[in-house]
């Protein structure tokens, strides 16, 4: 097959990363016979001292006009003067905005060789595969009224409105129960249907578009208890589906279980263009030294592979090619372990580009 990629590197460790997951692209699609086109964009800090935006028109443009985009990071100390709409993070705002990302997905896997990394037993989290769906558009972070208002006693009253419609719902579950036919075939549904309105549309809009899904088991939680049950036994879970802010929320939870931040990719699909990149940010503290972990944008070159171009053998190829470097006990500084071979950024992309097999 033949697509365009846009490549948006932006800052600190995004610069480092990104390369690493274009050469794993590249060998891949030389593999399996594809053409892939990368073009570079701007974006984040780095466009800011070039042309004083952090989301130019032109990167905008690329991102538009490409069948998905490659992310690195964006932020940084330097910019954190800035006036917050000039920030470099408005881009990730801007970006998700345009491109109308309403689904974003992010897997929590725990790589066998790993287990000893993450905070919780052994015996807890040992296996754990889950991928977390957060609705990206809609709910309690963008509804209206929203605002801080005075009242005639001199006191202020804060409001956000949790709102959601038939529509918003059923999209994201579609993108649920679509991703659980990949994989195991579970979708646990996030609600407080016993308190919230919004909640209990969204109960019955999962329950009708499960209809179409026989073939994938549905069950519904409500959001305190699946906080609960991701740290008492999170391999319960295959596909946790979540509105915005329940989202928000637990798939940082689950993406604590698996230990190393520089680990986990997150896919942002929308219409038509997706949006992959690393859930870590620019790293100011490592960046520039050969040190950050690029499994992360590499496994986010995978899930590109499988969300934008349903290329699953090639994403199952990276895939193993990442499990068998780690088994060959090869670590960056932040997953390190006893007795490990460390490598750098650089070397750590080419040890996966060798076991591409
Ligand atoms: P961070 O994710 O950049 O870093 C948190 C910690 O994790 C740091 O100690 C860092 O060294 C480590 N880390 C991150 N990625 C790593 C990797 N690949 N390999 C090894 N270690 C890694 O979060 P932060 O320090 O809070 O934020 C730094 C900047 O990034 C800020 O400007 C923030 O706004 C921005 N940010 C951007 C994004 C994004 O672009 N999507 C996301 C989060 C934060």
């Amino acid at each position: 097959m033949k697509a365009k990629i846009a490549v948006l590197a932006g800052d600190g460790v995004g610069r480092e990363i990104v390369p690493e997951a274009v050469k794993v692209l590249k060998v891949i699609a030389e593999k399996f016979g594809h053409s892939f086109e990368f073009a570079s964009g701007d974006i984040g800090g780095q466009a800011i001292d070039k042309l004083g935006v952090p989301l130019p028109n032109d990167t905008l443009a690329l991102a538009k006009q490409s069948d998905a985009v490659l992310l690195g990071a964006v932020g940084g100390p330097r910019w954190e003067g800035l006036e917050y709409s000039l920030r470099p993070e408005r881009a990730l705002l801007g970006i998700r905005e345009a491109l109308g990302l309403y689904a974003n997905l992010r897997p929590a896997k725990l790589y066998s060789t790993l287990v000893d990394a993450s905070t919780l037993k052994r015996e807890v989290v040992e296996g754990i595969d889950i991928l977390v769906i957060r609705e990206l558009t809609g709910g309690i972070y963008f509804g209206k009224p929203k605002g801080i208002e005075k009242l005639p006693n001199g006191d202020e009253r804060g409001v956000n409105t949790e709102v959601y419609t038939t529509e918003e719902v059923r999209r994201i579950a579609k993108v649920a129960f679509e991703a659980a036919r990949k994989r195991r075939k579970k979708v646990t549904s996030v609600d407080k249907a016993n308190v919230l309105e919004s909640s209990e549309l969204w109960r019955k809009v999962v329950i009708d578009v499960h209809a179409s899904y026989p073939d994938v088991e549905l069950s519904h939680i409500y959001v305190d208890n699946a906080a609960m049950q991701l740290v008492r036994n999170p391999r319960q879970f295959d596909v946790l589906l979540c509105n915005n802010m329940f989202g928000d929320i637990l798939s940082d939870e689950a993406a604590m279980l698996t230990g190393s931040i520089g680990m986990l990719p997150s896919a942002s699909i929308g219409a038509k263009v997706g949006l992959f990149e690393p859930i870590h940010g620019s790293a100011p503290d490592i960046a520039g030294k050969n040190i950050a972990n690029p499994i992360a944008t590499i496994a986010s070159a995978a899930m590109m592979l499988s969300y934008a171009f349903q290329l699953e053998k090639e994403a199952d190829t990276i895939e193993q090619a990442i499990v068998k470097t780690l088994d060959l006990g090869h670590r960056t500084k932040d997953i390190q372990s006893p007795g490990a071979k460390i490598l750098g950024t650089v070397e750590m992309g080419e040890a996966i580009v060798r076991n591409l097999s």
